[in-house]
């Protein structure tokens, strides 16, 4: 259960303390002793600070197993204002109004290939933002009412309120009106989750705005400059130029770093063809406001990174879209000792996300090392809850963890990069596989044929065991889910050469694929 094999092991009131060395130190911090007295005494069996994806998946989980449990959220308004209701980042500034908007996009795209296959209308076609913005925010809205009668359905206390660890076992939650109450608890997870950075320049703050604004920004944009080059900011300069506007994406270094090199340059070269400029290798250093407005002018004047050159330019939108800072400050961890790694600010944890404060756990974004994905915070919150509480000794597996960036054109993976996998295999004993298709939605549609793009990466050491998977194309999502349940099972290429394809779709490229990338094969495809 707790993967440590030495004794003494020891337990207090089903808590894992530790050996020996953790034991005396528990008993030095006066921890053993609150552990030994812990029984009834507390208001609750669980705490879970934080209701979004991970924190609300651990309270009813544990709730269902007969648990007395509460949910602290608390939303801290951004600096422009910005606030939102119970759900956390996915549901409310993150996930579900990201894909919404990016569908938006997507409808904008058909709309243009729509008249290839017939389709005639005479109207000028225009996109609203105020009216997609408000129907996202009223699907929010509904999301967030379910969430709160979910909750009372099983019972779990739901206060609205910030949460702040005041002693052992002991938390302060403070409301919106500043009054403070306090609870006790036998355990308590951690899943506060993150925030956008800012990046501390002049006018930042004053004028920029972040993801946790852009959804609900009541008026249009405007011409947009979009600084970073990760998941978010992609992705929102992707929505943003498929809905008509005029979009610019400063970027430091590299984009999506930590993905693929190949698979990402081909991400940006998509974008950069559908009209999104990229201003490579440039840094803002001030954000000044020539008009306000809704919205507003304002001149940026950014440093090149490879030397003295500068550049202004004048927007009507700065979006700052350059990381997160996890929210594990201002929240009394260091008055129970729950340490904080210093570089990255997140919570170390065990395998079984247990922090070095055998009563605290912590899941989701928050904790040290995991993907931060929605699906990866709400398995590891189900499990720990079905550890702590029910029989289940079954932990969180974060290998193969698919992903997508829902970028104009999607790109899902699964496994490794391809750097990543000469680093860990060497090149000789890796076979990479590819592929560029042409989508039989994009032929009449007119649209280019080579550019969507399938690889796989095989270790010759595993009997052709596939260990990165990588698809570019239409609903990458989709096709990506059932490949990673498939890599799970271990899928080798031989058993992909075995399955019969779903003839036409994006995804049967990958029954078929035969060109190696070390044989030099043309990597574009013939018709079928
Ligand atoms: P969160 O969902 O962030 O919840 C933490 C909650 O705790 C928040 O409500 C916060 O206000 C609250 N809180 C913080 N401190 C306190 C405190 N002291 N007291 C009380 N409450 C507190 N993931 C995907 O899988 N797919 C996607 O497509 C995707 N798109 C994304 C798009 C964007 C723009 C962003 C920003 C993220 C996206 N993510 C996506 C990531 C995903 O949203 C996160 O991984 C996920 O929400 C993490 O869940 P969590 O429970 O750890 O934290
Ligand atoms: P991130 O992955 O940390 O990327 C930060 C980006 O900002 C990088 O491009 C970085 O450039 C750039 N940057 C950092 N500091 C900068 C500075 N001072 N000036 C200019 N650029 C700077 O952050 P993120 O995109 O916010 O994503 C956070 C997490 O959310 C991700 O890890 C992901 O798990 C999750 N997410 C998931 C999805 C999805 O599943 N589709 C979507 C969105 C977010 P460098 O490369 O030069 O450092």
């Amino acid at each position: 259960m707790t993967d440590q094999r030495t004794v003494p092991s020891v337990f207090v009131n089903q808590v894992h303390v530790g050996g020996c060395d953790r034991t005396f130190q528990a008993h030095r911090s006066g921890l053993l002793q609150k552990l030994l007295q812990e029984g009834s005494q507390y208001d609750y069996d669980l705490v879970v600070i934080g209701g979004g994806s991970g924190g609300l998946a651990c309270a009813k989980e544990a709730a269902t197993l007969g648990r007395k449990v509460m949910v602290l959220d608390f939303v801290a308004p951004s600096p422009q204002g910005t606030s939102w209701g119970l759900g956390g980042t996915c549901v409310n500034v993150g996930c579900i109004p990201k894909k919404l908007m990016h569908q938006a996009a997507l409808l904008g795209q058909a709309l243009c290939d729509s008249r290839k296959f017939g389709w005639e209308y005479s109207q000028q076609v225009k996109h609203s933002w105020e009216r997609m913005t408000e129907a996202v925010q009223n699907h929010i809205g509904s999301l967030n009412w379910g969430h709160r009668l979910s909750l009372r359905e099983k019972g779990v206390a739901y206060v609205n309120s910030y949460g702040e660890f005041v002693e052992h076992h002991r938390i302060k939650a403070t409301n919106r009106k500043g009054q403070e109450t306090n609870y006790t608890a036998a355990k308590f997870v951690i899943a506060t989750g993150e925030r956008p950075r800012y990046l501390g320049i002049p006018g930042d703050r004053e004028h920029c705005i972040t993801s946790d604004d852009l959804f609900s920004l009541p008026y249009c944009p405007g011409r947009t400059l979009v600084v970073g080059a990760s998941y978010v900011a992609l992705e929102c300069a992707g929505f943003l130029a498929g809905v008509g506007l005029d979009v610019t994406v400063m970027v430091r270094s590299i984009l999506l770093r930590g993905f693929d090199r190949e698979m990402a340059e081909k991400v940006g070269a998509y974008m950069e063809q559908h009209g999104v400029r990229f201003l490579r290798k440039f840094v803002p250093l001030a954000i000044q406001q020539l008009e306000k407005g809704s919205p507003g002018k304002l001149k940026v004047l950014a440093q090149s990174t490879e030397g003295p050159e500068t550049v202004e330019d004048v927007f009507n939108t700065v979006l700052l879209a350059v990381g997160r800072d996890s929210c594990t400050k201002n929240m009394g961890l260091e008055k129970i000792g729950v340490e904080v790694s210093q570089t990255s600010g997140r919570v170390p944890v065990s395998d079984e996300e247990q922090t070095n404060v055998p009563y605290v756990y912590a899941i989701g974004d928050v904790a040290e090392g995991r993907p931060q994905l929605t699906p990866v915070a709400t398995r590891a919150g189900r499990l720990l809850a079905r550890r702590l509480f029910g029989a289940s000794t079954e932990k969180c597996d974060y290998t193969n963890v698919p992903t997508t960036v829902f970028t104009p054109l999607e790109y899902g993976c699964c496994g490794l990069s391809e750097e990543e996998a000469v680093e860990v295999y060497k090149k000789e004993n890796l076979e990479v596989y590819h592929t560029l298709f042409w989508p039989l939605e994009w032929t009449v549609a007119g649209r280019d044929p080579n550019t969507c793009y399938a690889k796989i990466l095989c270790s010759r050491l595993d009997r052709g065991r596939v260990i990165g998977f990588h698809v570019l194309g239409p609903s990458a999502g989709e096709v990506t889910q059932g490949f990673a349940a498939a890599m799970k099972c271990g899928l080798t290429k031989q058993q992909l050469d075995g399955t019969i394809g779903i003839h036409p779709t994006c995804g049967e490229v990958f029954t078929t694929l035969d060109a190696t990338k070390s044989s030099g094969l043309d990597a574009a495809q013939g018709a079928c």
